[in-house]
């Protein structure tokens, strides 16, 4: 299709869906797609000219598909009875597809399932959210339902995932439709208190109090913009760093579902702390002080990392960027924000 501002494509660009609505007209930088299959979303026009139509970006496009169908629910529940300023801002921050680079796409994609089991337990949670009340029956769409396992297509959704649910009893038949059973809802229970379910934010920085820079560091942008993100910020106390890594640390980052790290100061445990978050295959979002980012000055290890770098007279601004990479990279937090974050 030609507009004013180039050629966007006729399917969704993602699945490649013939039966979407798009909206091109509203702005230069990106338009929306509305997609049976991935649900609504903003895409730039770049990542369709120089991201979708690479041979390792379109291999991973069925996991996008999954990503954004997911965040799309998800955003829909969290805003649930929410103004439609809010509804918009949500779906503006979460669903709005800024880059498909080599590099960008692994940190987008680095919380999809891979595992057959990974998919069967993800499809269940779609069932449930998409289950008005418990015992209510779903209706699905196979052609169209199928990003619920992240699968490739409708047949995999069919034939393997949605016969696995059944016979574990985890879902019963009812006509056409799917009922979650009480031992599937006792799994979804279980998975919601795992990590991957888990509300919680284990930060990690320096406690230096001469350090006039970090004063109103944790209170006013990482604990405000942990919280306007939907998740529970936990910030272990001083003694405990001051004792050798305790098990109770080590507890408590298990129980994370990520990690903010700050390396302003260079301290030993956030270095200790991030790197064990990783070990376990979570996600660390890096943050530093302008001033001790500057090269050779941070870790070699962590260089590499995406940091957001901050300033001590700009703490407002931190705590919105923070809460805009927790969205991109973990998505929205199943805790409701306050009205107006
Ligand atoms: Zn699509």
């Amino acid at each position: 299709m030609q507009t004013e501002f180039g050629t966007v494509p006729d399917r969704c660009p993602i699945c490649m869906e013939k039966d979407i609505k798009r909206n091109v007209n509203h702005d230069i930088e990106r338009y929306s797609v509305a997609c049976p299959v991935c649900g609504e979303y903003h895409i730039d026009r770049s990542p369709y000219l120089y991201g979708l139509d690479r041979p390792e970006t379109k291999e991973r496009a069925h996991e996008l598909s999954g990503l954004i169908r997911e965040r799309c629910e998800e955003a829909r529940r969290a805003t649930q009875g929410s103004s439609s300023r809010i509804r918009k801002r949500y779906r503006d921050m979460i669903l709005h597809i800024k880059s498909l680079d080599p590099d960008k796409i692994d940190e987008l994609l680095s919380g999809v399932p891979k595992t057959a089991k990974e998919k069967a337990d993800r499809l269940l949670q779609a069932l449930a959210r998409n289950s008005k009340h418990p015992g209510a029956p779903v209706r699905i769409d196979p052609e169209t339902d199928y990003p619920w396992a992240y699968t490739e297509g409708s047949r995999e959704l069919k034939v393997y995932y949605l016969e696995h649910l059944l016979h574990r009893d985890l879902i019963s038949k009812d006509g056409g439709q799917y009922v979650i059973t009480v031992k599937g809802w006792e799994r979804i229970e279980k998975l919601a208190e795992s990590r991957a379910g888990s509300r919680i934010a284990f930060v990690a920085m320096s406690f230096d109090k001469k350090d006039p820079r970090l004063k109103g560091l944790y209170e006013e942008a990482i604990s405000k913009g942990i919280k306007s993100a939907g998740y529970k910020p936990l910030l272990v106390s001083l003694e405990h760093h001051n004792e050798k890594i305790c098990d109770r640390i080590v507890a408590d980052i298990r129980k994370s579902r990520f990690l903010v790290a700050d390396f302003t100061r260079h301290r030993q445990n956030v270095y200790f702390e991030a790197g064990f978050a990783m070990g376990l295959g979570m996600q660390v979002i890096w943050l530093c002080h302008k001033k001790d980012i500057a090269p050779r000055k941070v870790h070699f290890d962590t260089r590499q990392y995406n940091h957001i770098v901050w300033e001590e007279d700009k703490l407002a601004e931190l705590q919105q960027r923070l809460k805009e990479r927790i969205w991109a990279t973990i998505g929205v937090g199943p805790i409701k924000p306050p009205t107006d974050s």
